[in-house]
């Protein structure tokens, strides 16, 4: 079986016109993996078995024989073992100092109740200085296998949780990001009562008696969030530098190790980036970041032209896209959508940031040359999204390639989806936020708005739209191969499958994952597939999840992480 399958694999190189090997060699390499299945995501969908990296760079690409002429005696020669090696995921929308902040707060990713929830913080609380803030991320109402009681529209109240931490105040956020619950104490600091009016683009979730139950949706989380920078102010310098660093080395430890060498980040202030640069100039920042700025419109004027940054210490760093949030998330009927829920007729969603606001936005992002990132998740929210790209296009006639973003394109009207296509509007959107979204959407949107209109990636393939992938860590877990998974299979957790015809092939998944994140960011030329010339950013799978069977794929395991030529993870 093997000896045939490798004649067969010769026959493609051969017959493929897909060698790349340079000859004679003008130098050796210092990094030579042989004996592999490399899948190079090319134009050409070429296979081969070995990559010459010299330094940072791929210097050739082809047969076991072809590449041992690049092996001289310095050079680290790794035998694959016939394992899989494909280019190095690129995380196409994730929060990357927020994947940090996770691993330090409270994870509420896989609790199974409310009950829970407050034992978790319960203990917190024992454990903290009276006044310490406890934070945790993760819960989604969704997924609980009990409904608390009592509850508002199937969100608890803070009684319970105010209850084990009187002293101490508390912010759970939503798996989404968008709403939190907190307890009495971060409502009194944050001033929060009855006759609080709710912010606009936001909502203090009250009972039947108009008592604030703690649940705060979307910009009516800043009133606790402010509180909460308020207390973090009094840090010293040297404090929040450290807090920084921690998350990010987090961050960074967590996606090498699950394959991930290049990340795009949904949303850094001008601050964090700042740290970022520090990282890279210290040469400790392990893979390659590409940050959306997220930051007021009054900051951005003052401060993008100064930050601009393109492959900043041998493409580590690139700043050249700004990010905003025109609604909310589905999950806490923050959508912003053009007819209301099916399961709160009396809601339309959010719109977060008003359209001119938004407009103005997008007039800097032409002026500094920035690309601009919008997330959009209801219907509505797309349509205004790509009615104010459009026009923003339509007055620079002359230029063409804009490629800018709407983050999620989750929920679509059916006429709005030819024109990522035609505007060349790049659909950013996560796999996995499909199959974990899935057992409600139909509760949210319908039968029919769900078929016609929720992640719809086979229709905006067809219609000629570039998708990139990703998972919004740390909403969802950072695993590109998870949501790789989730691309082609579309199955929930109870084994059904949600529209299949939407599924996208492994072959498409996998270019979502890589040439098309790169495209995405202007970043195609450098990475994205493994060709000569192009960073030397690669993985290696346990499994080859191109051919396995379906149901087997989670099973792989990243077994090397190498950027730039260099292996940052092993396991
Ligand atoms: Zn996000």
């Amino acid at each position: 079986m093997k000896n045939v399958s490798f004649i067969a694999l010769c026959a493609i190189i051969a017959g493929g016109g897909t060698r790349q090997a340079q000859n004679p060699p003008n130098g050796l390499a210092t990094l030579v993996l042989r004996n592999a299945k490399v899948v190079t995501v090319d134009d050409k969908r070429s296979v081969a078995q070995a990559v010459a990296v010299r330094r940072d760079l791929i210097v050739a690409v082809g047969t076991d024989r072809e590449i041992q002429e690049y092996v001289g005696p310095e050079t680290h020669v790794i035998d694959l073992n016939g394992k899989l090696l494909i280019p190095g995921f690129i995380e196409g929308h994730g929060h990357f100092t927020g994947i940090g902040a996770s691993k330090m707060n409270l994870d509420l990713m896989k609790v199974k109740n409310w009950d829970e929830v407050v034992q978790l913080v319960a203990r917190a609380a024992k454990d903290a200085k009276k006044g310490d803030w406890i934070l945790g991320r993760g819960w989604h109402q969704e997924k609980w296998d009990t409904t608390p009681t009592p509850n508002v529209e199937g969100f608890p109240i803070h009684e319970s949780l105010s209850k084990v931490s009187p002293q101490n105040p508390v912010i759970l956020t939503h798996a989404s990001g968008h709403a939190s619950l907190v307890n009495a104490k971060a409502m009194e600091i944050a001033g929060i009562t009855k006759t609080t009016q709710n912010p606009s683009g936001g909502e203090i979730l009250k009972d039947a008696g108009g008592n604030p139950i703690g649940l705060l949706r979307e910009t009516a989380q800043g009133l606790v969030r402010r509180a909460l920078a308020e207390s973090r102010s009094q840090r010293t310098p040297q404090e929040k530098e450290e807090n920084d660093r921690k998350e990010i080395e987090l961050a960074m430890q967590e996606c090498l190790s699950k394959g991930i060498t290049s990340f795009q980040d949904a949303g850094s202030s001008f601050a964090t980036i700042d740290v970022f640069k520090r990282f890279v100039d210290e040469g400790k920042l392990g893979l390659r970041l590409w940050v959306m700025v997220r930051e007021s419109n009054e900051a951005l004027s003052k401060n993008l032209a100064r930050y601009k940054m393109v492959g900043y210490g041998d493409n580590r760093l690139t700043v050249l896209a700004i990010k905003k949030s025109i609604d909310g998330a589905l999950g806490p009927r923050g959508a912003w959508l053009l007819e209301p829920y099916d399961d709160l007729p009396s809601s339309t969603g959010l719109n977060t940031i008003p359209v001119p606001e938004m407009e103005a936005t997008a007039k800097l992002a032409m002026e500094h040359g920035y690309q601009f990132c919008v997330h959009a998740i209801g219907d509505r929210a797309n349509r205004e999204t790509l009615n104010i790209f459009e026009r923003a296009f339509r007055q620079h006639p002359d230029a063409k390639d804009f490629r800018w973003r709407i983050e999620h394109a989750q929920h679509l009207s059916t006429v709005d989806i030819p024109r990522f296509a035609k505007l060349g509007v790049i659909a950013s959107m996560q796999g996995i936020h499909c199959t974990s979204d899935g057992p409600y959407v139909i509760a949210r949107l319908g039968e029919k708005r769900s078929e016609e209109g929720a992640y719809v990636w086979r229709n905006l393939l067809q219609s000629g739209a570039v998708l990139v992938n990703g998972t919004d860590a740390p909403v969802e877990d950072v695993d590109p191969i998870e949501s790789f998974y989730a691309s082609v299979s579309r199955k929930l957790k109870d084994g059904s499958v949600f529209f299949p015809h939407q599924r996208m092939s492994r072959e498409e998944a996998l270019k979502s994952y890589t040439l098309n994140a790169a495209y995405g960011s202007f970043e195609e030329k450098i990475k994205g597939s493994l060709a000569l010339g192009k960073l030397a950013d690669m993985v290696v799978l346990s499994k080859d999840i191109m051919t396995i069977p379906e149901d087997q794929i989670p099973t792989a395991q990243v077994l090397q992480t190498i950027v730039g030529g260099k292996i940052m993870f092993q396991r």
